[in-house]
């Protein structure tokens, strides 16, 4: 099993990684994303990549943080990209309407050029989104990135489907295991399980029965129990397949 989103830089992980990483293993997920959220923090997901094998990593700039975006953060975007061989996507990239950190203007031609820089390179795209849908699938229609994925989609199936229709990806978090997610759940279940991942976008998010406590990579199993509840398929299988899919998304080692 992979964890396709976490941010294992985060502060909250500075003191014990290497006994979050153990109960990952011991959980039975083998292998992390680490995603970044702006260039100072992509360095240190790069730092982390290379440092445990299990780890790869993203570089970007989230749209809370798109405001401090600087035309030369472009260079040094593709810098970063050509760095290593554990970067596998430009992520995360996106749009937030709900906290508006950056004015929208802002956000959306920060997640262009970033995902023009994506297609350029061919590279994978890890998307954002909250309360932007409709600005969301207009600027990825403009571009036209040949591999995306939504993660901790939340989104109502009818308003995803035009998403997974161009054959893009997407990736559920925790958040599907609260009560009152019916629609989350909803949009799991219709979702074909080949354009499907999982992830836990620990620290945040964490999946009940841990749910107010900090989440970790090792909570993905409670997102691939409930998709395989759903899917009404063995857990087995489940892991199976979301792992070939973040295998070939990513381009993982197999
Ligand atoms: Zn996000
Ligand atoms: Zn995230």
């Amino acid at each position: 099993m992979i964890d396709s989103h976490c941010h294992l830089a985060d502060k909250q992980f500075s003191k014990d990684l290497p006994a979050v990483l153990r109960r990952a293993q011991e959980a039975g997920v083998g292998r992390c994303i680490v995603i970044a959220d702006d260039l100072d923090e992509s360095e240190k997901c790069l730092f982390l990549a290379e440092k445990y094998e299990q780890l790869f990593c993203t570089i970007g700039v989230h749209p809370h943080a798109a405001k401090r975006w600087k035309v030369e953060d472009l260079e040094r975007l593709r810098t970063l990209l050509a760095s290593s061989g554990k970067v596998r996507a430009i992520g995360e990239i996106g749009l937030d309407y709900f906290y508006d950190h950056s004015p929208r203007d802002v956000q959306r031609d920060v997640f262009r050029v970033q995902l023009q820089l994506a297609k350029e390179l061919s590279l994978p795209a890890v998307v954002h989104c909250r309360d932007a849908m409709d600005d969301l699938k207009t600027i990825i229609r403009e571009v036209d990135p040949s591999s995306l994925v939504l993660h901790c989609c939340a989104e109502k199936w009818e308003d995803v489907l035009p998403l997974v229709e161009r054959g893009y990806f997407l990736s559920f978090t925790g958040i599907a295991t609260y009560t009152n997610a019916h629609g989350i759940r909803r949009t799991m279940r219709l979702c074909p399980l080949e354009q499907l991942m999982i992830e836990t976008d620990a620290p945040y998010l964490a999946p009940v029965p841990h749910r107010g406590k900090r989440n970790e990579p090792a909570n993905t199993v409670e997102v691939a129990k409930l998709l395989a509840d759903l899917k009404k398929k063995p857990l087995a299988e489940i892991d199976a397949i979301t792992t070939a899919n973040t295998v070939a998304f990513f381009r993982l080692p197999a």
